[in-house]
């Protein structure tokens, strides 16, 4: 009698229990096939003032000569916003006294109401909830790390994608945020480090010496499906990265793109010829896992993602990351670290590094934390198969909210 042989995947699949994604205390909308909703398009709302970091230079100065002033003001105003992270007309002292207020209110109209900031015990991570022009809210996290200063930030209220595991999915997407309103967030937070609002010795990086602080590094995983705001974001990007007064001059390689794997955008985003970081959320390498997971797994599967991911690399030669959050006996098992590096390898060696993000223990939940030993297993996996595996430093709950969170927020901590 021929005895029965499984391959080793099989050995360890029936090994560990698996874990499958559901919902808690929601319902995710469904179509009318009954699978998880997406929405892709923005809800048409009334639209954000139309503000100076919306414009090009050349708008910038067409606008403020609609004002009645000289084009020249446009520029002036830039370095006001850009360069002293100020929107207060008092401040802008080199500006006419007598138009001033009517050209800030019409080239630097409010966009972000700080509703709420939470700040950890150090204050050296600060959680800002903002109420835009109609009411919805966002939040963006900004977080002292060694020699770098990260905001993480949102590029849309609420959120499309549905993913059973986020709080921000689950009132589905409210509007599309614009370019402004993305920019805003950043000035506002280097207005806040001025003034010296975050905490935390700015020389744990190793310098002597201090100079002017600013946010360094930027993370779109905040509120929100980046890439299905994309042409926003990618203005908001080159709004970042275009030299002061006309824009933040942030190195590009210090902004990190990232995406639940929207193909087309992808392939896109790889041609627009920007040296940024672009990283991929993929956890889980199988569609059968994914396909609950991330619902958009229904229309680009996850080895067409990682295709696309791939592509990105072999066009801009900028490594991409794989963000993998590990959730104990749902994705976390050996056989899926091995499957996951033999789909990398097979692309090509070199081009990738995986990221695993440890969630926090939440007992109770499906959506809970890998044991240690687990998640010590999966890397070691990798990085034996020749894949570039560093467990992420998430500083505790800065991702809560929003993108790659796997618990629903509680908004009253950090
Ligand atoms: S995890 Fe990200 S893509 Fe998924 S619903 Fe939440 S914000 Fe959207």
């Amino acid at each position: 009698m021929a005895t029965e042989t499984r391959t080793p995947f099989e050995e360890q699949r029936s090994a560990r229990p698996q874990v499958r994604p559901r919902t808690e205390g929601w319902t995710q909308a469904q179509d009318t096939e009954g699978r998880p909703l997406l929405q892709f398009a923005s809800p048409k709302r009334g639209k954000p003032p139309v503000h100076l970091a919306d414009l090009t230079v050349e708008e910038r100065v067409e606008k403020v000569k609609e004002l009645g002033l000289p084009g020249f003001r446009a520029k002036q105003l830039s370095t006001h916003y850009f360069t002293h992270y100020t929107s207060d007309p008092a401040a802008m002292t080199d500006l006419p006294a007598a138009q001033r207020e009517e050209l800030v209110a019409g080239m630097l109209p409010p966009l972000l109401t700080e509703t709420r900031r939470l700040a950890t015990d150090k204050g050296d991570t600060i959680k800002f909830l903002w109420k835009l022009h109609d009411g919805a809210l966002v939040e963006s996290v900004l977080m002292r790390y060694p020699g770098r200063i990260t905001l993480c930030v949102s590029s849309q209220a609420g959120c499309g994608m549905n993913c059973p595991f986020c709080a921000t999915g689950q009132a589905g997407l409210t509007r599309n945020m614009s370019t402004a309103e993305i920019i805003e967030q950043i000035v506002r937070a280097n207005a806040a480090i001025a003034a010296g609002e975050l905490g935390g010795d700015p020389r744990k990086g190793g310098q002597d010496r201090v100079d002017a602080e600013r946010v360094t590094n930027i993370v779109f995983m905040g509120m929100g499906e980046p890439l299905a705001n994309y042409k926003r974001v990618v203005e908001a990007v080159r709004t970042m990265v275009a030299p002061q007064p006309h824009g933040l001059g942030m190195s590009a390689r210090g902004i990190t793109v990232s995406t639940v794997g929207l193909v087309p955008a992808i392939k896109k985003l790889a041609d627009e010829n920007l040296p940024i970081t672009f990283a991929l959320s993929l956890h889980a390498p199988d569609d059968e896992l994914r396909d609950e997971l991330i619902p958009v797994n229904s229309r680009w599967k996850a080895d067409e993602a990682i295709d696309a991911a791939y592509e990105y690399y072999a066009k801009t030669g900028r490594r991409v990351s794989i963000e993998y959050a590990l959730i104990k006996d749902m994705n976390d098992h050996a056989w899926r670290a091995d499957l996951l590096a033999e789909k990398l390898n097979a692309r090509g060696k070199g081009w990738v590094h995986v990221n695993p993000i440890p969630l926090n223990p939440t007992p109770g939940s499906v959506w809970t934390s890998s044991e240690p030993h687990v998640q010590d297993e999966f890397v070691r996996r990798l990085n034996a198969a020749g894949v570039p595996t560093t467990l992420r430093d998430t500083r505790g709950k800065e991702i809560d909210g929003a993108c790659g969170q796997l618990a629903a927020a509680d908004e009253t901590d950090v």
